[in-house]
């Protein structure tokens, strides 16, 4: 190892003006809440960073009310033209105030400075642009000569990547003609409480997009309300199924992006440097709180003991610590409750006979941290070879043949995400070609782009995001328009 170290380098949080406390964000304005408020917190130190209201049912409808206000009055009959012009406008906005972004959302969520200020707002806001150019040629885009929306929009959104999902989520609603109620996840409300005020100063009309903040209830109210057309969540499995239960019988449509437990399959033939840092990628990008993560590493046999040398060399040269330190490469995990999970399935791989290794690394002592893990001789009944851990914790597991790749792959109830590393073209559609992924990576691994569907197979969930397919769900088809 290189006796070389690294200065701190912070990243000044001074560009933020966090406010003590903040209102539910309906019809343009922000307004107290009818329930109670709780405290958000900066996963990194614990320190209280504000108070945020928790939406009860009734904010919830008046943000309902609002949206349909604003759908019926003004945005379904806005021309498709000037629709693109607001979502230009935010995505201007949305990059003019980068640094905001990423510093807010770095203290937020714990995630390394670096990521939010070169991976998630630059997406963000070309989820934006991208879709402020689909706005008027929805009827060039293959969903029928005169595509319609839905109406109102109730959208739900994890933690992992908040600005980001509600890029994902917002962008598309609006493009397509939709009006937006929109939940974040408990933990991590500023970013999208800034998007409020970026709404506002693009001078979005009132009511088009609604920022209800709290928790599991809030979005339950939101998924129940009578007057919401569709529902998209992201967020667990177990979530997206009582959602999906709600739902049946009525006339809500309904995406879910849920779960994953992604295969990334390791061929003799790989180039090695590329893929240790593939691997690293797959699997500690965000702290491994990434629902495509490349959590089951899958390698030949007969290389497994060389990946797995280099591959504890360059996890030993991760930078675990200050999320707002600019050298950082593995930030804080998002919340308690989290790291409580992550603790008791890596316990599990420990009492199912896996052999746990982690980098070494010291933690600070406040704050939530789990260092980067791998556990080896997996077998595919652990439990953490087949529940998603949401974690920096990798499991290994080996093949012979790509046949059995497949097989080992294929093996899990999800089917979200999947990397091939080989050196040979014609290996690696063959092996894409029998994966069952909604997203199958070749000599790469978590790269997003707003052109590209995403979604899941099986219990990953329903519909995709992003791109064409991404814009047909918030459009109804056939005999729905
Ligand atoms: P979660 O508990 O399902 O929460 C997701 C969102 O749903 C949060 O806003 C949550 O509020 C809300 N919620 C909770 N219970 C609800 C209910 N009964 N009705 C309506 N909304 C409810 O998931 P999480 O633990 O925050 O996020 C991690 C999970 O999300 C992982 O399984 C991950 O794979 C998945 N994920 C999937 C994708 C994808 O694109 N496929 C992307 C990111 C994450 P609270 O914040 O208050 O819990
Ligand atoms: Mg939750």
């Amino acid at each position: 190892m290189s006796p070389f170290e690294y200065a701190p380098a912070p990243e000044s949080r001074a560009i933020v003006d966090i406010a003590s406390s903040y209102g539910l964000f309906i019809n343009g304005e922000f307004i107290n809440g009818a329930g109670t408020a709780y405290k958000t917190i900066n996963p990194a130190t614990e320190e209280v960073l504000s108070e945020i209201a928790e939406g009860s049912s009734a904010d919830i409808d008046l943000a309902v009310k609002a949206a349909r206000r604003a759908y019926a009055k003004v945005w379904s009959k806005m021309p498709a033209a000037e629709r693109g012009k607001y979502l230009y406008r935010i995505a201007r906005i949305m990059q003019e105030r980068a640094r905001e972004f990423a510093v807010l959302e770095t203290l937020n969520n714990g995630k390394p400075i670096r990521e939010s200020r070169d991976i998630d707002v630059p997406l963000a806001a070309a989820h934006f642009f991208y879709h402020a150019g689909w706005a008027d040629k929805l009827e060039h885009a293959g969903l029928g000569s005169a595509p319609k929306p839905h109406g109102v929009v109730g959208q739900i959104i994890p933690w992992n990547f908040p600005l980001l999902m509600l890029s994902w989520k917002v962008a598309p609603a609006l493009a397509t003609g939709n009006t937006v109620v929109l939940k974040p996840a408990e933990t991590t409300p500023l970013t999208a409480l800034l998007f409020a005020d970026v709404c506002r100063q693009a001078g979005l009309p009132p009511g088009v997009v609604n920022i209800v903040t709290g928790a599991g209830a809030t979005g339950a109210a939101l998924v129940s309300h009578p007057d919401v057309n569709k529902i998209a969540f992201t967020g667990s499995t177990k979530v997206g199924k009582a959602i999906a239960r709600e739902i049946v019988g009525t006339k809500k449509s309904v995406t879910l992006e849920l779960g994953g437990k992604g295969a990334n399959i390791v061929f003799d033939d790989a180039p090695m440097d590329e893929t240790i840092e593939g691997i690293v990628n797959g699997i500690f990008f965000n702290q491994g709180h990434v629902c495509c993560a490349g959590s089951r590493l899958l390698i030949q046999e007969n290389v497994h003991e060389e990946v797995l040398e280099r591959l504890r060399h360059r996890m030993s040269q991760l930078r675990v610590g200050d999320p707002m330190d600019k050298n950082t490469d593995v930030g804080a995990i998002n919340s308690a409750a989290q790291l409580g999970r992550i603790t008791e399935l890596a316990t599990a791989g420990d009492n199912e006979g896996a052999q746990r290794w982690s980098t070494p690394c010291d933690l600070p002592t406040k704050g939530f941290w789990y260092a980067p893990t791998i556990f080896t001789g997996v077998t595919q009944a652990h439990r953490i070879a087949r529940e998603e851990i949401f974690g920096p914790v990798l499991s290994v597991l080996t093949f012979r043949t790509p046949a059995e790749a497949i097989e080992k792959a294929n093996n899990t109830p999800y089917g979200l995400s999947a990397g091939v590393w080989t050196d040979k073209g014609s290996r690696l559609l063959w092996t894409a070609a029998r994966l069952r992924a909604g997203v199958v990576w070749g000599n790469t691994f978590n790269r997003f782009d707003p052109t590209s569907p995403f979604g899941g197979y099986k219990e990953s969930g329903w519909g995709r995001e992003g791109g064409r397919h991404g814009l047909a769900a918030y459009l109804k088809q056939g005999e729905q328009a």
